[in-house]
């Protein structure tokens, strides 16, 4: 079974070398990817913890601070993200330690492009598969939702939800990507279709909406499907 990559996947590219970047950067755009860099390691791991990402690959010779001391310090804040180290050539020890402190592949410079494209779509497959129904952590936009905790947080911090917003919600990113009714959502989060009214998926939509659209007005996350009910997206 093999889980399709969707578009749109966004890589933080962490590189010194100029040359690299803009290589990687026209490549990965050409291939549909959407791609920012950092060009040395405090300013890699900023981006690397506090921004949402599909993917990050990193460099192990990085001025400030090291790919290795990157990668551990993006697993000391519970960032899941998949991690791609790319080494000089026969650092051997180097890819042993690298993924000792949990990035996920590994690539020796100089690779050929196919190489890393086919990693980095393996990596993203894991990730979309581990991210399935049922996984505990779910990531949208800037948000993650930790199942187990039954939480949910922004850049890190907690955004309020009762227990139904949030089953609601689980249930959106549960079903990205299809047309939800509201008798559908009535009926599998609510548990019963009669009472109370399909009104009341309409309330705590927008509920939902107040704590998670940037604009209510204009949402990017959970969109109305005129005539039908709901889509989630993101
Ligand atoms: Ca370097």
């Amino acid at each position: 079974m093999t889980t399709p990559v969707p578009a749109g996947q966004r890589v933080l590219l962490i590189e010194d070398e100029p040359g690299l970047v803009l290589t990687l950067t026209d490549r990965l755009a050409s291939e549909g990817y959407e791609t920012a860099s950092a060009t040395d390691g405090p300013s890699g791991l900023g981006r690397a913890v506090s921004e949402a990402w599909d993917l990050i690959l990193l460099d192990v010779m990085l001025p400030g601070l090291g790919g290795f001391d990157v990668v551990k310090e993006i697993r000391q804040q519970k960032v899941t993200v998949p991690v791609i180290m790319l080494t000089a050539r026969g650092q051997v020890v180097d890819k042993v330690l690298g993924l000792k402190l949990g990035a996920d592949d590994y690539l020796t410079k100089p690779f050929e492009m196919i190489e890393l494209l086919a990693r980095m779509e393996a990596q993203l497959r894991r990730a979309a598969a581990s991210a399935a129904p049922g996984a505990r952590r779910y990531q949208f936009g800037d948000f993650v939702m930790d199942v187990r905790k039954a939480e949910l947080s922004r850049r890190g911090e907690r955004i309020d939800l009762s227990a139904r917003e949030f089953l609601l919600l689980k249930y959106f990113i549960e079903h990205r990507e299809a047309t939800l009714t509201r008798e559908e959502l009535l009926n599998d989060v609510w548990g019963y279709h009669s009472m109370p009214s399909t009104r009341t998926v309409d309330v705590h939509v927008a509920w939902l909406r107040g704590k998670i659209e940037p604009n209510v007005k204009q949402p990017q996350y959970i969109l109305t499907v005129h005539g039908l009910g709901y889509k989630f997206v993101g």
